[in-house]
């Protein structure tokens, strides 16, 4: 599979860090939270297993960080089937899509991370191939061009996607299950930050774990990447164990303030009182001030903000609040 790249036994893999990996939970059981989401995945699984079949489709949506890739390796273990991963801007042709899907075996999974970006012509070859396990291909050209199809062994494709809203609907239709992965709580946040405080052999007090949970913004991949960079403080300064005033110096240190926005959300919303007034801004005008791109604000930023309070969006563009003012201790 040429734009897959193997990395262990079973499993292929494109995208994810190593850092993600290694936090990773391989078992639902171990996937902390989202206790609804996980127990309707939980009988989708028994039944499929039961059934000997592979299982539905399945649409993960949310905000990055949440656990989508998390869950669609899971899927995989749980039913004892090959992962192959891959991303949809790294599938640029709809031969290369169709040369993936004609090496998936029976019952693999097919995990396609940000789903929304495949282009149309690859979207009308996952139609068939989701819906009757085989996909047509065109040989030849001109009069002589004839419609082939090829059939493909029955498989799973497991979506995950930060932007539901732009995937068209033929292509959402066509998935059995749709989960949208909620962000996260503090006492989850803080189960999770103990759990990986396990796996990277650091200790840490109930405090500080909580005061981490509260500055993650309601999301998992960040609390673990607070974590890894107290643990260099701690490794650093020979510290044994992390308190709640030591996480609190390197919070500060590491310029997370208290609501966990980082200096990207500072910049956003500063600039719109500072600049703006208060707004409405545009979207393209907030990237080019802050010499950032687009997407970058309205998948990384954006979700957490809005689910704040700390802006909303109109018709008109981006607005700040009261409780912006609020924070930032301006008028
Ligand atoms: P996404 O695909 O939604 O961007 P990931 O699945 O890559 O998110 O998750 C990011 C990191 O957060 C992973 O390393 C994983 O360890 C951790 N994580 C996410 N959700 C959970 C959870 N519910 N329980 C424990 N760890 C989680």
């Amino acid at each position: 599979m040429s734009s897959l790249k193997k990395n262990h036994q079973n499993t292929t893999t494109f995208i994810n860090s190593e850092e993600d990996k290694a936090l990773r939970p391989l078992q639902l059981i171990d996937f902390i939270g989202q206790n609804e989401l996980k127990a309707k995945l939980d009988v989708a699984i028994k039944a499929a297993k039961k059934r000997r079949e592979a299982i539905d489709h399945i649409l993960f949506s949310g905000p990055p960080g949440l656990g989508k890739t998390t869950l669609a390796a899971i899927v995989a273990k749980e039913i004892d089937s090959n992962f192959h991963s891959t991303s949809a801007p790294a599938i640029s042709r709809p031969k290369d899509l169709a040369k993936i899907l004609t090496l998936l075996g029976n019952g693999d999974i097919l995990f396609i991370d940000e789903i929304h970006r495949l282009s149309p012509a690859c979207e009308e070859i996952l139609y068939p191939a989701m819906e009757d396990n085989s996909i047509d291909f065109i040989i030849g050209e001109g009069i002589a061009a004839q419609s082939v199809k090829l059939n493909l062994k029955p498989f799973t494709l497991i979506g995950a996607t930060t932007r539901s809203g732009m995937l068209s609907s033929p292509l959402k239709s066509r998935f059995g299950m749709e989960f949208k992965i909620e962000f996260y709580k503090e006492d989850a946040l803080k189960e999770i930050i103990h759990r990986s405080s396990k796996l990277l052999k650091i200790a840490i007090e109930h405090d500080a774990a909580k005061e981490i949970a509260k500055r993650s913004r309601m999301t998992p991949r960040i609390a673990n990447r607070i974590l890894r960079r107290l643990r260099d403080y701690a490794t650093v300064e020979k510290i044994a164990k992390i308190n709640y005033d030591y996480s609190k110096i390197c919070l500060m240190k590491l310029g997370i303030d208290k609501l966990g926005l980082s200096n990207t959300d500072r910049l956003i919303l500063k600039l719109i009182i500072d600049r703006y007034n208060g707004g409405p801004v545009g979207l393209s005008t907030i990237a080019a001030l802050i010499d950032e791109e687009p997407r970058t604000i309205t998948e990384d930023c954006e979700p957490f903000l809005l689910r704040i309070g700390l802006l909303e969006k109109t018709s008109k563009g981006r607005i700040v609040t009261p409780k912006t003012y609020a924070h930032f201790n301006k008028k």
